[in-house]
């Protein structure tokens, strides 16, 4: 069936929007505020994005509720009471929900719908989109511009371990969890990987399993989140603070509302750092990474919070070769995303909880009875959870398999890595626009702050073309190409592309191009350079002629 013939000029939708999460749902809003037809194609049976799938054990936000939300609507601001000051995932679902309701955003979600593929127009002005859904058969959907709102972390990444089929026993990939719920009790546990899923779900898990196996390829950081209730008295704070914060978060590095210290960790003295870090290990979160302006820039000042934390982790953790184990030492602190935890560390002093070093003992296939590693050792399960992350960034565009006018996919433009031209816009890729695309700060920050600069540099330009008849805008290849150049130098200035085993570097997929992904010059720079292309006439776009000429 077909929604707008495909061929001719006419669209079913001047714009499809591809997912209904934090980025879907305000892409939508902005443009009906902009008077255009959109449709919004979402997987899923409801709203959320990432929230509705990483229902895991823990599934809880690392940024703070009072920010990890929109900044967009003032009532919106102030009629929404979070309870905690990290926000549960069920939490974060039912705040989308109500959005959803509030700005009657569910009448243009097609709910159930995957996008399967999206070919150009031969002239670059307008796409077909098709999708599979409830309805036998696919459907194809016209439009003139194709906006992906799919997220950075949304294609699961299960290892591709011989013998999973055989699993006597249940396996589950955090981001894809059941909605009714895995009840571990009395059931030996095995989870493979310690990121930031693998930390928030672990202490979890190990209250109720008979006996969790950790299964642990590289030793993380992790700072306790300190988390509780916000008190009603928190609340009236931040909501009468609300101006104030949202500037600070609008000029900061990373879309959080806190200030990075402008010392260096090296012109203090050891006992003031130690101080220092042990004030931020005390408040908690993300926070910790903003102790010194140098503890992503300066290996030696990066080594200093990096010991702290291992003797926190010394302290905490009884047996002493379990510690060591912990410890990480291949990669700096907040090299790779650095988690926040509840009780991680503390969990390994239970006496039904077991660490296994899979780095120097390789889990080599999954056999019906458990997991057996390369030296022929096998760990007896009985549920097997996957904590092992997501085909970042790339993986979410890649699956939606777009190709542009003469018929290049994606897949092939990007066969030597992903080059976009500020994150949003792929050359060869006219009226396609990518919220959060790789190249931009993303990943590096506070979401939400990231999709609504970017959603309303995207309706910006939407209501430019619609203002001046423009009906075709592509990224030009030499800026592209610039923008690499400048994403790469902005990487380099930092450590965190030397941390080699980094999902930001694609490193988590066997195969992927190692190529550092998101923008790491900062957020407000980022937002500045983006207001300046789009004043500037869209600098590094090619823009068709308006219509009255052509
Ligand atoms: P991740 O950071 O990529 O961690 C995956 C873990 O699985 C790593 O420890 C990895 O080891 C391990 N692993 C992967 N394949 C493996 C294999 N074949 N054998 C053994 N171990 C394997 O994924 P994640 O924890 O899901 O987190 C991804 C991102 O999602 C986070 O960094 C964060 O940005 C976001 N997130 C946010 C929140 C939040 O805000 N609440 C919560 C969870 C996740 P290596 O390190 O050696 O590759």
């Amino acid at each position: 069936m077909v929604d707008g013939e495909v061929g001719n000029r006419e669209f079913a939708f001047d714009a499809v929007v591809v997912g209904a999460g934090f980025a879907g749902l305000y892409m939508l809003h902005r443009l009906r505020g902009l008077g255009m037809s959109a449709v919004v194609l979402e997987q899923a049976a409801g709203v959320g994005g990432t929230w509705y799938w990483n229902r895991y054990p823990g599934a809880r936000c690392d940024s703070e509720s009072y920010y990890y939300c929109y900044s967009f609507d003032r009532e919106l601001e102030q009629e929404w009471t979070w309870t905690e000051r990290y926000p549960r995932q069920p939490e974060i679902k039912a705040y989308l929900d109500h959005v959803a309701d509030r700005f009657d955003l569910r009448r243009d979600i097609r709910f159930s719908t995957t996008v399967t593929g999206a070919r150009a127009d031969a002239d670059g002005r307008g796409w077909t989109v098709t999708t599979t859904g409830a309805e036998a058969g696919e459907r194809t959907v016209r439009c003139r511009f194709l906006i992906t709102a799919v997220g950075c972390l949304s294609a699961a990444n299960v290892p591709d371990l011989p013998g999973l089929e055989s699993f006597a026993g249940r396996w589950f990939h955090t981001g894809q969890w059941p909605h009714e719920g895995v009840d571990v009790a009395g059931r030996r546990v095995g989870v493979v990987g310690t990121g930031s899923t693998g930390i928030q779900a672990i202490p979890v898990l190990a209250e109720t399993a008979a006996h969790t196996t950790v299964f642990q390829r590289t030793a993380n950081y992790s700072i306790p989140a300190r988390n509780g209730p916000l008190s009603d008295a928190e609340s009236r704070r931040y909501k009468a603070d609300y101006p104030q914060i949202r500037e600070v978060q609008a000029q900061s590095t990373n879309g959080h509302p806190f200030v990075i210290n402008q010392q260096s960790a090296l012109e203090v003295g050891a006992s003031e750092r130690d101080a220092a870090y042990r004030a931020a290990w005390e408040r908690g979160g993300l926070r910790f990474r903003a102790a010194y302006r140098d503890l992503l820039a300066d290996e030696a000042a990066n080594e200093t919070a990096s010991e702290f934390i291992r003797d926190r982790i010394r302290e905490i953790v009884r047996d002493p070769a379990t510690a060591e184990r912990l410890l990480p030492r291949d990669h700096g602190f907040a090299t790779k995303r650095p988690p926040i935890d509840t009780h991680y560390f503390e969990t390994y002093n239970r006496d039904d909880v077991t660490l296994v070093d899979v780095r120097s003992d390789p889990i080599e296939a999954v056999v019906p009875e458990g997991l057996r590693l390369r030296s022929g050792t096998v760990h007896p399960l009985d549920d097997l959870v996957f904590a092992t992350g997501f085909d970042a960034l790339t993986g979410p565009l890649l699956r939606l398999d777009p190709a542009g006018p003469d018929g290049t996919t994606l897949g092939e433009a990007w066969r030597e890595g992903p080059r976009t031209y500020l994150g949003l816009a792929i050359s060869g890729f006219p009226n396609l626009f990518t919220i959060t695309g790789p190249f931009s700060p993303s990943v590096l920050t506070n979401m939400p702050s990231s999709i609504e600069q970017h959603v309303d540099w995207i309706a910006g330009c939407l209501e430019h073309l619609r203002d001046t008849g423009t009906d075709r805008i592509e990224a030009d290849p030499a800026a592209e190409r610039e923008w690499a150049e400048h994403n790469r130098q902005a990487a380099d200035a930092t450590l965190l592309p030397r941390a080699a085993t980094s999902w930001y570097l694609g490193a988590n997929v066997p195969g992927k191009p190692s190529v550092f992904m998101p923008y790491a010059g900062g957020f407000a720079r980022y937002a500045a350079t983006c207001t300046d292309v789009a004043r500037s006439g869209y600098r590094g776009f090619r823009l068709g002629a308006p219509r009255a000429a052509a």
